[in-house]
């Protein structure tokens, strides 16, 4: 953690403030350790500070020993005395997390100009410590082992609910804490809805199912999508899709490398997807940074032209076509970027067919 603050701490001059002010739950937890659900973090040039409710005060001293913990009791005082600590009048806060409410708080506190700063350790985050990426390495074998049970589970008559049920029930008892986020199962007609959410619809032969899944160990998650065909064989109309959204995958992975901006490894999977005639139907972005959150920076997309990629991020690639009425196909692995190149952290095979 004195790592992190140091370099926290090196851009203050660029960001003209004299400490930083970290509410969010993410950014808290990795510049200090602390996984509780409210805490203040003020990082001042000279000292780092918890502030915390007495739910949280000895925890806040186990997971967070770079920090003073500074106990809140509620006296309309706290919030004035916590931010006389930051040792000058120039506090840097995250515009992109704060609500209005705590704005209004803040504000009341004669003495401090606040910085709002549109990013603040996002970037420092993006590239992750050896421990870090073990977890993450945890996280996506589950994930791998449970996606491996798709082919069993997904029968003629099965809901949605039920497979998502299963892979979660799946993840858990491998070891995962809790699952990264809302599995997605979406089948025939669903699956032309990036984000659907699984319901009661049965799985029928000749369905395409679309399942998105992630697990979480240690605060740290993983994400991992495979599109299947429910089938011994499947037409044309499927393998179109599925081989240009296979190749547009293939072709970003190639093109990962420290430095390339996020921009370009877009264009590499959407590039192939338009020429094929499905650039309207690829609305999303080609992938994105996987940590303490399932979505973070940084991101491949049309708009990260100045989004350097660099190495030791962990990124998705998860390019997709959806036909509305049709179905859809989306192939993601999760991906960590190498000194020269990009190496897979999902293992999971993409055979698409499953016989019924
Ligand atoms: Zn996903
Ligand atoms: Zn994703």
């Amino acid at each position: 953690m004195t790592d992190r603050l140091s370099a926290i701490r090196a851009n203050f001059d660029d960001w003209q403030v004299d400490a930083l002010l970290l509410t969010s739950p993410a950014n808290r937890r990795w510049a200090s350790g602390f996984t509780g659900s409210a805490a203040h973090l003020l990082i001042a040039r000279d000292r780092a500070v918890l502030a915390t409710d007495s739910r949280y005060w000895e925890r806040a001293a186990q997971e967070a020993p770079a920090y003073e913990v500074f106990q809140l009791r509620d006296s309309k005082d706290d919030m004035r005395n916590f931010l006389a600590l930051a040792g000058g009048p120039r506090i840097g806060l995250e515009a992109r997390h704060v609500t209005l409410a705590f704005h209004k708080q803040l504000a009341a506190n004669e003495g401090v100009a606040w910085v709002p700063l549109p990013a603040t350790v996002e970037a420092l985050r993006a590239v992750k410590s050896a421990d870090e990426l073990a977890a993450i390495r945890v996280a996506a074998r589950l994930t791998d082992v449970a996606v491996a049970l798709v082919p069993q589970l997904a029968r003629p008559g099965i809901t949605e609910r039920a497979v998502a049920w299963e892979l979660e029930k799946a993840m858990r008892e491998a070891g995962a804490e809790s699952v990264a986020f809302d599995i997605i199962v979406a089948s025939g007609p669903n699956s032309a809805l990036p984000h659907h959410h699984p319901g009661d619809r049965q799985l029928q032969a000749g369905d395409i199912v679309i399942v998105d899944l992630g697990a979480q160990v240690d605060g740290y998650k993983s994400d991992l999508t495979r599109s299947f065909y429910l089938g011994e064989t499947a037409g044309d109309a499927f393998w179109g899709l599925y081989n240009t959204v296979s190749a547009a995958h293939q072709a970003a992975v190639a093109g990962i490398r420290p430095g390339v901006t996020g921009k370009a490894v877009d264009a590499l999977a959407r590039d192939l997807i338009t020429a094929a005639g499905h650039g309207d139907h690829f609305g999303h972005g080609t992938g994105h940074g996987v940590g303490l959150e399932i979505h973070e920076e940084p991101r491949f997309s049309r708009l990260a032209e100045g989004t350097v990629i660099p190495a030791g991020a962990v990124m998705t690639v998860e390019p997709g076509i959806y036909l509305p009425g049709y179905g859809g196909v989306r192939i993601e692995d999760l991906l960590l970027v190498t000194a020269d190149g990009a190496e897979y952290l999902s293992a999971a095979p993409q055979t698409p067919l499953i016989a019924i």
